[in-house]
């Protein structure tokens, strides 16, 4: 039996006893085995006390930019690869390529600069107590994340002409999203009455059979990384949906991957927010027990316990390709999943499209009546 997991389950169930033998002697068995995807990188951190810098290229001085496409780091001007190094600057609220005053948000760790383009790296917010343990890689690039959206809704008859005109689908930005991701081992212990009904007719009378079991569930359950968003900005619902991610790909942090995209450093600490990692994990082991529960006419729970231990929990950068459409003074923001290509949203609707539409209903409507009203007459 397995279950597709938004994150890695690995649950062993052990049917200690369901009296009588109905499930042919077999007592333990996998529900779920994806494997644990936890890769360990080790990278060699370097230090600096600068508050900000930028990535410039060597070869002709432009801002280098981690690249998926290419799985490295590019000069957009030079097609450059690899030609990076690092200049500092010395405050936050300035350009470090020319010096124009920075718009950037509370919890940002890396920003693009509105005068010039380039894309400026918090060095403090991605340091220290800052520095994430992971990050996912961008696996999708803008072009990649264009041709996404506009596949996606091309064939939504009321979405506005210029929802993916390229003018507008050029606003969209790259951001790795901060998440904090748990890690649990949980026990569930169920013990409950079942009952299992069965009816046939013999003669002119009517038989029902009730067998009842004692039914004893004991679930072991292993939750690899299970993600919360740590950015107050983003929908948690929306982040949630953004799931899943493949962990496989997540690597040990460097500053480079941030180079070309927005970021934000955890707005709350992991403390605060594991309540909702909690009753991610919770909704999980009930959803495990209910399955290997079925064939039950009625059930009975007599003892449910339900035991989880943190094993522990990592800080990691997460891609979305974030596009927001203003339409008739409302927003509509859309997120690509960076790693997957998954994308939410919801369309606009265009009026003068829909206004189109209504009318050539009625039109249509309006001959078809007046049709029928001709051939009655005759
Ligand atoms: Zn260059
Ligand atoms: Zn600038």
């Amino acid at each position: 039996m397995r279950r597709k997991a938004k994150y890695v389950i690995v649950a062993y169930i052990f049917i200690i006893s369901d009296s009588p033998g109905v499930l042919n002697g077999q007592n333990l068995y996998t529900l779920l085995c994806a494997g644990r995807s936890s890769k360990h990188v080790s990278v060699k951190k370097q230090r600096r006390n600068g508050e900000k810098m930028i990535f410039k290229c060597r070869n002709c001085g432009g801002n280098v930019v981690y690249s998926p496409e290419k799985k490295s780091m590019y000069c957009p001007h030079c097609e450059g690869i690899e030609s990076q190094q690092k200049m500092e600057g010395t405050s936050e609220e300035t350009c470090a390529n020319c010096g124009a005053p920075l718009h950037a948000g509370t919890f940002s760790s890396s920003a693009r600069c509105e005068h010039c383009g380039n894309y400026i790296v918090f060095d403090k917010k991605v340091q220290g107590e800052y520095e994430p343990n992971l990050i996912l890689p961008f696996k999708i690039g803008k072009e990649g994340a264009k041709e996404i959206l506009k596949r996606e809704f091309k064939k939504r008859a009321f979405t506005p002409a210029s929802f993916l005109s390229e003018a507008t689908l050029d606003k969209m930005e790259g951001a790795y999203v901060p998440f904090w991701l748990y890690d649990y081992i949980a026990q569930y212990h169920y013990a409950g009455e079942g009952t299992k009904v069965r009816s046939w007719r013999s003669g002119d009378k009517e038989y029902t059979e009730t067998s009842y079991y004692r039914v004893i569930r004991e679930l072991n359950i292993d939750f690899d990384k299970i993600p919360v968003d740590a950015s107050i900005a983003m929908d948690d619902g929306i982040m949630d949906l953004m799931e899943p991610y493949e962990y496989k790909d997540l690597e040990g942090f460097q500053d480079k991957y941030i180079s070309g995209f927005l970021s934000e450093f955890f707005n709350e600490d992991a403390e605060k927010l594991e309540p909702r990692a909690k009753r991610k994990a919770q909704s999980d082991a009930e959803a495990l027990l209910q399955e290997s529960l079925s064939g039950y006419s009625t059930l009975r729970a007599q003892h449910k316990q339900l035991n989880m231990d943190r094993l522990g929990f990592f800080y990691a950068l997460l891609p979305v390709w974030v596009y927001t459409y203003s339409y008739r003074d409302q927003k509509f923001p859309f997120y690509v999943n960076g790693q997957t290509g998954k994308v939410i949203g919801k369309t606009p609707m265009s009026m003068q499209k829909l206004a189109g539409y209504s009318a050539t209903v009625f039109a249509i409507t309006f001959l078809i009546v007046n049709f029928l009203f001709m051939i009655c007459k005759l």
